[in-house]
């Protein structure tokens, strides 16, 4: 055998554990079948602006170890995510916060803004059945109407009412005068973007790019003791038992002659009548600035569109509702029989991890596996 490792994807998951076995003595070879590493992650330069091609990643995370490991590649700058809602024009901060019950109802001290919830929330009674209720219990009609209903029902083309409640407790509901997005012990951009910092994880390794695991499965396989594979779950079984579903979001970006579209890294569109669910504007994540530190003329926006996955689409957030976690069962159960493999990772474990818990879990297998 050539390699102790084949590893099939070379995204956050992938990069870890590259780097690991490569620094445990292993020999690894890196495939992607995409054009570039870092996978969704990647960011792209376009007019000196690290352009977040599939998504805005905001690194976040209370894991010291996760956060110890990561800055080894990059250093993080000290981007805080603070997203404002435009509801038809008008301007809120987010996450719900003193600036928000402020400006929606006019009110000074904290105290009065619980009576308004307070208020508010009395149409509520018992235990939210759905994200509606759970959105009204939590900060009242007003606020619900306005920055929640319409954007949820744009991101999930759902009705509020057929949403679980749970999606809405993610959000922070805030006393203070306190617009960070994220309830994190650390957060941040890395400095010269995502794909740089992958390359740092990479560096020494052998990587293949526009290698489909699939069209080369025979000759790959026989290249390598084992193979950690991070690439769709299902897929590896060639759908046998169907194919699991994902939600997907779709981008429209445009480079635009101006210094400034909209002053901030995001804006949600909370309204149903605007087609998108968020525009985010690349360059506030790095402070409109280039390497250099000079104020960078023109911008980069794209504008996110929430839309049903169809097989073939770019898979993006898996549904983990009862359908699918049951389907993910079966092949999880598959997967285990098969013992050159491993999978990991976001499709390979078909599970909705953020950048940090993936690391964390790339690190466990490391453990596991490397020790
Ligand atoms: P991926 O990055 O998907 O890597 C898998 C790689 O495998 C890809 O490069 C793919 O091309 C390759 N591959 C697949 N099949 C094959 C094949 N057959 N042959 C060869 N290669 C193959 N997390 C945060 O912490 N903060 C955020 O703000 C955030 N925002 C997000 C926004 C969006 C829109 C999305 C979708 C996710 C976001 N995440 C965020 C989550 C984050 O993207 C993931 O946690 C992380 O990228 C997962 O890494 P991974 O290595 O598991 O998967
Ligand atoms: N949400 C909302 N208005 C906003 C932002 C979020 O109603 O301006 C709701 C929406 O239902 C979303 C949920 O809050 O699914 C969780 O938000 P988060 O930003 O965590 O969503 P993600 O894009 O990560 O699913």
């Amino acid at each position: 055998m050539k390699y102790d490792y084949l590893i099939v994807g070379s995204g956050l998951y992938g990069a870890v554990f590259a780097h690991e076995a490569k620094k445990a003595g292993k020999s690894v070879l890196v495939i992607d079948k995409r054009p570039n590493i870092a996978g969704n992650v990647y960011t792209e330069d376009v007019e000196g602006i690290h352009v977040h091609k599939y998504g805005a990643h905001i690194f976040h995370t209370n894991n010291t170890e996760v956060w110890n490991y990561i800055t080894q590649f990059a250093t993080f700058n000290r981007f805080t995510n603070s997203p404002v809602a435009n509801y038809h024009g008008e301007l809120f901060s987010l996450p719900f916060n003193m600036y928000t019950f402020n400006k929606m109802w006019g009110v000074v001290t904290p105290e009065e803004a619980v009576a308004k919830i307070s208020e508010q929330r009395k149409e509520i009674t018992g235990e939210p059945k759905n994200l509606e209720e759970q959105a009204i219990s939590l900060v009242g009609r007003d606020i619900y109407e306005k920055l929640i209903k319409g954007y949820t029902e744009k991101q999930w083309g759902r009705d509020c009412k057929d949403l679980p409640a749970f999606i809405i407790k993610r959000l922070p509901v805030r006393l203070t005068f306190d617009n960070n997005y994220f309830n994190a012990l650390y957060q941040g951009i890395p400095v010269g973007g995502y794909t740089q910092m992958v390359a740092n994880m990479l560096e020494g390794i052998e990587v293949r790019l526009n290698t489909d695991y699939f069209e080369h499965k025979a000759e790959l396989d026989a290249l390598a003791d084992k193979v950690i594979y991070t690439g769709p779950i299902d897929a590896y079984f060639d759908f046998k038992l169907g194919a699991l579903e994902y939600r997907s979001v779709c981008f429209e970006t445009e480079t635009l002659d101006i210094p400034n579209y909209q002053g901030n890294a995001a804006v949600n569109y909370t309204d149903r009548e605007t087609p998108w669910t968020r525009i985010i504007e690349h360059k506030w994540f790095e402070f409109g600035k280039d390497a250099e530190g000079n104020d960078l003329p023109k911008t980069v926006i794209s504008r996110e569109y929430s839309s049903e996955w169809k097989p073939g689409d770019e898979p993006y957030y898996p549904v983990n509702d009862e359908k699918n976690s049951a389907l993910y069962a079966q092949y999880k159960a598959l997967a285990e029989k098969e013992s050159k493999v491993i999978f990991g990772g976001r499709l390979g474990e078909y599970k909705y991890y953020d950048m940090d818990a993936v690391i964390a879990s790339a690190l466990d297998l490391c453990e596991k596996e490397l020790k």
